[in-house]
């Protein structure tokens, strides 16, 4: 009997059987459902429209509420949405509804669900959200579903799934100061294009894994769904372990799930990270790969520091790094992921100095925590592209129209990139200005 992958031994655990095989179907029990304000009204449509107007939620507890897209606009579809997901979270009694204006709101739900307590090993989590594989990093199993599979989930907590085949992608060696995760994820979507690891787990291992910290690993598993990933998943160590036990939301149990070691895997690739240089994402696509050092000098129009990729606090400490005592020369927009990133910004320092007091001293402008110009969003989203602009960001999408305008070019890039181009006005390579 061979052995099983962690994403195969995760759903068969929450199917109730000793094993699934790849492609095999199966119903998984879900331990936590979450949904935002872009598809939780459409989600709840569906579970009241086949569940019945006074249904209620398979379980209060595990159906988690997180508006975070278009939040601080004027635009009256976009406020509707927030008030469906109210109205609806007061109905059923949902206990984790992060609503917006009050004490309780967070920001980018994927950076939220860890802050809060929702991932754990071993665990399940399903999210309309096709980032939703960013929990991966935790040790679970989580990938995004549609609408539809998630108003099913609402009523029967549980789903019907095909079990994915498993890519192995394993990083040797320490990661040197001008490299982050977003370089070696762009260079492993570069190698196998958006496309490679379609309906794949994605699992990532090796000492260079094990070496980044949990927002470095997030940002990892994150941009599996850019190469066509099921889900992107590494297995938990002390790191993980330690940030679970202290957030971890009504102290649920939890289990260590790891790949056996006669597991089957589709392929392995092997990366040595002491070789890799800076990696960007040229326009229009996550796959479009080349070498900052190619491309520098490029001219650029703006640059943005936020998202669920890049704006993290370890994001936002490897800029200030670069931007400290300096000045911007283009526009330049820093959004934390999350009210907790926006308290970071004022308690990190960096040269004596806070994170926040760096950008604005640098001329750069902050929001508040949200997805903003990530997914472009109305028309008054901070930092959204309303013209067809060239801007370098630390998001995970540079499709046509993504950030805004559709003639707008987005190339796609670490925090330390991002930041040294916004000193420079252009692509600038970050190894520069580190010696
Ligand atoms: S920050 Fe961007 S990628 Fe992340 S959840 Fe929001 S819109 Fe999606």
């Amino acid at each position: 009997m061979p052995g099983m992958t962690m994403t195969e031994k995760i759903l068969a655990k929450h199917s109730g059987k000793s094993r699934v095989s790849p492609d095999e179907n199966v119903w998984v029990n879900v331990d936590v459902l979450m949904t935002h304000d872009v598809c939780g009204p459409g989600t709840i449509g569906v579970f009241e429209q086949h569940f019945g107007k006074d249904a209620r939620v398979w379980d209060r507890d595990k159906v988690v509420i997180i508006p975070d897209h278009y939040i601080f606009t004027k635009d009256a579809m976009a406020n509707r949405n927030v008030d469906v997901l109210r109205q609806f979270a007061k109905e059923q009694n949902i206990k984790y509804f992060y609503d917006v204006g009050t004490e309780h709101y967070k920001g980018v739900c994927h950076i939220a669900l860890p802050e809060e307590g929702h991932t754990r090993p071993g665990e399940v989590l399903l999210g309309t959200d096709s980032h939703t594989c960013t929990a991966g990093a935790f040790g679970e199993f989580a990938t995004g579903i549609g609408n539809t599979d998630a108003g099913f989930v609402m009523g029967a907590g549980k789903l019907w799934l095909k079990a994915p085949p498993t890519i192995r992608f394993v990083f040797h060696g320490n990661l040197p100061p001008y490299l982050m995760a977003k370089d070696l994820i762009l260079a492993v979507i570069g190698d196998i294009g958006v496309d490679g690891a379609t309906y794949r787990a994605m699992e990532f291992d090796g000492d260079g894994v094990y070496a980044l910290n949990i927002e470095e690993r997030m940002t990892l598993c994150n941009m599996a769904i850019e190469a066509g990933g099921k889900n992107g998943i590494i297995a938990a160590d002390q790191v993980t372990c330690d940030y679970v036990n202290k957030r971890n939301a009504g102290q649920k149990p939890y289990t260590v799930v790891k790949s056996d070691p006669g597991a089957k895997f589709i392929f392995e690739k092997v990366y040595d990270v002491t070789k890799l240089e800076p990696v960007i994402a040229k326009p229009h696509s996550p796959d479009n790969r080349a070498f900052v050092s190619e491309v520098k000098g490029t001219k650029l129009d703006r640059a943005y520091i936020g998202s669920c990729t890049g704006g993290k606090i370890t994001d936002f400490r490897a800029a200030a790094e670069l931007m400290n005592g300096k000045s911007v020369k283009i526009d330049t927009f820093v959004v934390p992921a999350t009210t907790e990133v926006a308290r970071g910004l004022d308690a990190e320092k960096v040269g004596g100095k806070s994170l926040r007091e760096i950008f604005l001293n640098a001329g750069a402008k902050i929001g508040d925590a949200s997805c903003a110009a990530c997914l472009g969003g109305p028309s008054d989203t901070f930092g959204r592209l309303n013209t067809p602009i060239s801007c370098i960001s630390t998001t995970n999408r540079n499709f046509p129209g993504r950030m805004g305008h559709k003639e707008a070019k987005v190339f796609l890039a670490s925090p330390l990139t991002v930041a040294a181009s916004a000193l420079a006005g252009t692509i600038a390579d970050c190894r520069e200005l580190l010696v």
